[in-house]
């Protein structure tokens, strides 16, 4: 609680978030609105969940389970699923991938503790679908790093020590099978590991608010625009009214800090992807021999690449200092052609279809790699800053801090409240010149691997 706002009725003024540039083409593509229930005058609730990402949303659903008499409401700024969320790449990994990370592999206790909750966040993930029937081309086929250059096999080399040493099965892939998998002659080795879920995130979101139980009011293009902590209940404002919980999560990814916490900690950064229309069967001829796949790169600053159950391709890269949180339609735009590059490099005679939508996504980082999570203030609790990978981690980090706030314990509760919170980030000026500078000479670095 150390960040923690003083409790003495105040009032702060919330920026909520900037509207996206760009759709993101997993929402375009995941079936019909979910309807509009906007938000109205001044409603009581028992539990207030800001944010309907992997966070929040998970929090609402589990808040709703564990306490079914009481009343939940969710609130998002935007669309669910047109979030950062919706805007991922759709990878629920088990375990982080950054081998390049300096103690990525000596770190085997934070592996495994990340490998806990991650494994969590998944079983509740596969509980939405197999239970509750979220549709959401759900694939647990795994993920294959995989390496254009002799750095990237290096690389999964490195990786597949940390793997070695904390038991984890995995598959090395050789060229001939990598390249027959893809249709791409770009890639030379790859690692299989198989934990990981593919799915189609935008339609796991929207299809999971549908799903929600009774208990929970979601209130999407809702932004909470001003709070004042007090007695007996915080007071929550929205442009239409206010909401007075008597708890409150909030899961509002770097957001959090502009509700008075953690203040200058959290470093935006975007990451940007690229999707094709479906392609015919004649180009499928050319885009390997699986019908889907996921493919993590090597290099963390290379291209991320899925074939989707649709016949399309998507591609991912560039990191990008967001300032003050926003990226224009410039800017998305420009970081496209990096995505052509990328597709020219591993598909050159299919990348001259260009592609249908382009769009980028906040990621939130610290900068000792915290995270927020836990209570923050009287009936205050939080859980925020992916620094990276939110899919599991953050259905886990959800599920964990709602528990927490019913006063629940759990073996992941333990293991999260262990996390290191996020640190106060340099100054701006420092802050942004310094991941511009690194993101692009790591972009530099990854070569052909982008
Ligand atoms: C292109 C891209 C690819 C990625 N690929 C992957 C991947 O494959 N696997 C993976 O694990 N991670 C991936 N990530 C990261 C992942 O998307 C994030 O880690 C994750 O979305 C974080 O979840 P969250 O719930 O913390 O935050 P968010 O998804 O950012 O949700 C926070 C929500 O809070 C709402 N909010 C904020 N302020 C307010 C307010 N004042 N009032 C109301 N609502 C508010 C926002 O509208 C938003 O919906 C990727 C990210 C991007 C951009």
């Amino acid at each position: 609680m150390g960040s923690a706002i003083s409790q003495s009725s105040r009032h702060i003024s919330v920026q909520p978030p900037h509207i996206e540039a760009t759709p993101s083409g997993w929402y375009l593509t995941s079936g019909p609105e979910l309807p509009l229930v906007p938000h109205r005058g001044d409603v009581d609730c028992d539990c207030l969940v800001i944010g309907g990402g992997w966070m929040g949303l998970h929090a609402a659903r589990r808040f709703a389970e564990v306490q079914p008499d009481a009343s939940v409401t969710l609130v998002d700024a935007g669309r669910i699923g047109n979030n950062a969320a919706g805007r991922c790449m759709g990878f629920a990994i088990d375990l982080a991938h950054n081998p390049r990370k300096h103690d990525f592999v000596e770190d085997v206790q934070g592996n495994l503790d990340e490998l806990a909750a991650n494994l969590e966040g998944n079983a509740y993930l596969r509980s939405a679908v197999e239970e509750l029937g979220v549709e959401c081309d759900w694939d647990p086929q795994g993920k294959y790093h995989s390496a254009a250059t002799d750095h990237g096999v290096a690389d999964l080399v490195n990786f597949s020590k940390a793997l070695d040493r904390m038991g984890q099965k995995y598959r090395w892939v050789e060229r001939e099978e990598i390249q027959a998998i893809t249709g791409s002659k770009h890639y030379i080795r790859a690692l299989h590991h198989p934990g990981t879920i593919l799915i189609q995130p935008a339609k796991y979101l929207k299809n999971m608010t549908r799903l929600l139980p009774k208990n929970v009011t979601v209130h999407e293009n809702t932004p909470v625009t001003g709070v004042t902590y007090g007695s007996p209940r915080h007071v929550f404002e929205t442009a239409t009214g206010t909401i007075r919980p008597k708890k409150v999560i909030i899961c509002a990814a770097g957001y959090l800090t502009k509700f008075g916490f953690y203040p200058n900690s959290a470093i935006p950064v975007y990451t940007f992807a690229s999707m094709t229309r479906p392609l015919t069967e004649a180009e499928l001829a050319k885009a390997g021999d699986r019908p889907a796949y996921g493919l993590i790169p090597a290099d963390s600053f290379g291209t991320t690449v899925r074939r989707t159950v649709d016949n399309r391709l998507f591609l991912r890269n560039v990191y990008s200092y967001a300032d003050n949180f926003k990226m224009t339609h410039d800017e998305v735009m420009e970081t496209r052609r990096h995505q052509q590059v990328a597709f020219d490099r591993r598909w050159p005679e299919l990348s001259s279809i260009g592609f249908e939508a382009s769009w980028g996504g906040l990621l939130t980082l610290a900068q000792n790699g915290g995270m927020v999570f836990g209570k923050l203030a009287d009936n205050v609790y939080g859980a925020a800053f992916c620094n990276g990978t939110g899919v599991s981690r953050g259905t886990a980090f959800g599920k964990a801090v709602a528990e927490l706030a019913a006063g629940m314990t759990s073996p992941v509760i333990e293991i999260l409240k262990r996390k290191t919170p996020p640190s106060r980030a340099y100054p701006k000026l420092i802050t942004s010149l310094g991941v511009r500078f690194v993101t692009g000479r790591r972009f530099r670095q990854a070569g052909q691997e982008v």
